[in-house]
């Protein structure tokens, strides 16, 4: 009896395997705007000037590669709860913020996952309708039960927030709601401060426990700001998870930069959450990586560094935006039948376009512009050789149905 020979072949992942297509695609006009990567106007996803610098540094340096502490850096931990939570917030000062450092976005997930699990396994986890894939299989494979809540109107293109107001309101004590501090994937369509609030009362009265995913902190409107939905959390001082990445704002995808920061209520507290999270991580890949979360933590703490590096942050955000303006005025200019403005009022890298699966498959058919079946387009991807050609494709297949 073979041990696989009942193993059942697992289903692609779709965007990867959009990826593999794309790749195999032998047309030079061809245009990828399904990945979830920023690339600059050349189509490359570039290595930061910021990120350079402090490699060669290190480099230099010559450091011995020991293994790091099963939190990670201290110095990396600390500039991370600064960047979410602010350098004054009193949350720092009173040591009510478990931060370890963590692979990538996803591993902060799965470490809070892990650990939310063996503290009330029986609790659900509530994740927006749309979004990114991942939320929902992580959470089940940590074995929870993963329901969604109403989050995105088609129609208005806008948040349907009277729904996931009274989604909220149905839901029981510890149940686990998924959140993305700014711009969502895959929708681009973000809650606004006051609907955050209301989010921050509803969530402290009906006593959920809110998960923050900030994978996009500085693509949406500024570094600061960006983390305004963490800092509401954090003043009203609710006991919150916030897993973030730094694999956009960082360029640095692959090198699994991210953290998991856990809000409690008091010093003593912070200890032993610190103590679960360092017990989940030990079994799981024993201390992470070196290198990604020395290069962020130089650059966060130097001050030279750190200015470079949110000047390249700027830049990042500006150029999409600027894709963002030219999309519309270009799908304008060459006549499509609707009207793109809300492309604009978007933020982050990604824009729910409104394209049905049908016009995506056409794209992809007749011209060569992949994009993901739900319609969500990355607007990072666009650059000023490619524009014209998406603009004109996207006209011809929506005048043309
Ligand atoms: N959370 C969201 C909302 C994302 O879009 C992504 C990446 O696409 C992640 C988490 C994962 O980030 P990382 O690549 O750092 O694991």
């Amino acid at each position: 009896m073979n041990l696989f020979s009942t193993v059942e072949l697992a289903p692609n992942d779709p965007i990867l395997g959009l990826n593999e297509t794309f790749n195999a695609d032998p047309r030079p006009t061809k245009v990828n705007l399904g990945i979830g990567v920023y690339t600059n106007d050349d189509g490359r996803i570039p290595l930061l000037r910021a990120v350079r610098e402090a490699e060669k540094a290190r480099l230099e340096a010559a450091v011995p590669r020991g293994y790091l502490p099963i939190d990670g850096i201290t110095a990396y931990n600390s500039a991370v709860q600064k960047l979410l939570f602010g350098a004054a917030s009193p949350l720092l000062a009173q040591g009510r913020i478990a931060t370890v450092q963590a692979l990538g976005g996803t591993g902060a997930l799965k470490i809070g996952a892990d650990f939310l699990r063996r503290l009330n396994p029986s609790a659900k986890v509530a994740v927006s309708n749309p979004s990114w894939e991942n939320h929902r299989a992580l959470f089940q494979a940590a074995g929870f039960e993963v329901v969604s809540y109403p989050y995105y109107n088609a129609e208005t293109q806008d948040v349907d927030f009277t729904s996931l107001v009274n989604a909220f309101n149905t839901y029981a004590p510890g149940t686990i709601v998924i959140l993305h501090a700014c711009c969502h994937n895959p929708t681009g369509v973000d809650l606004t401060p006051e609907q955050w609030q209301q989010v921050v009362h509803i969530v402290k009265e009906r006593q959920l426990v809110p998960f923050l995913d900030i994978a996009y902190q500085g693509f949406g409107v500024g570094i600061e700001e960006d983390a305004a939905a963490v800092r509401l959390f954090a003043e009203a001082g609710i006991n919150s998870f916030i897993a973030n990445s730094f694999s956009k704002s960082f360029s640095l995808y692959g090198e699994r930069v991210g953290a998991l920061s856990v809000i409690t209520s008091s010093e003593a507290e912070t200890l032993r959450v610190l103590s679960q999270l360092k017990l989940v991580i030990r079994t799981t890949y024993s201390n992470p990586p070196t290198h990604g979360g020395a290069i962020v933590a130089a650059i966060l703490n130097k001050p030279e560094l750190r200015a470079l590096w949110e000047q390249e942050l700027s830049e990042m955000r500006e150029r999409i935006l600027s894709m963002r303006g030219n999309l519309v005025a270009k799908l304008k200019q060459y006549g499509a039948n609707r009207d793109f403005e809300f492309v604009n009022r978007q933020r982050g890298m990604f824009s729910y376009s409104g394209l049905s699966a049908q016009h995506v498959e056409r794209l992809r058919t007749e011209f060569g512009i992949y994009a993901v079946s739900t319609g969500r387009i990355c607007v990072a991807a666009l650059n000023t050789r490619n524009i014209e050609t998406v603009a004109q494709a996207i006209t011809q297949v929506l005048n043309t149905t």
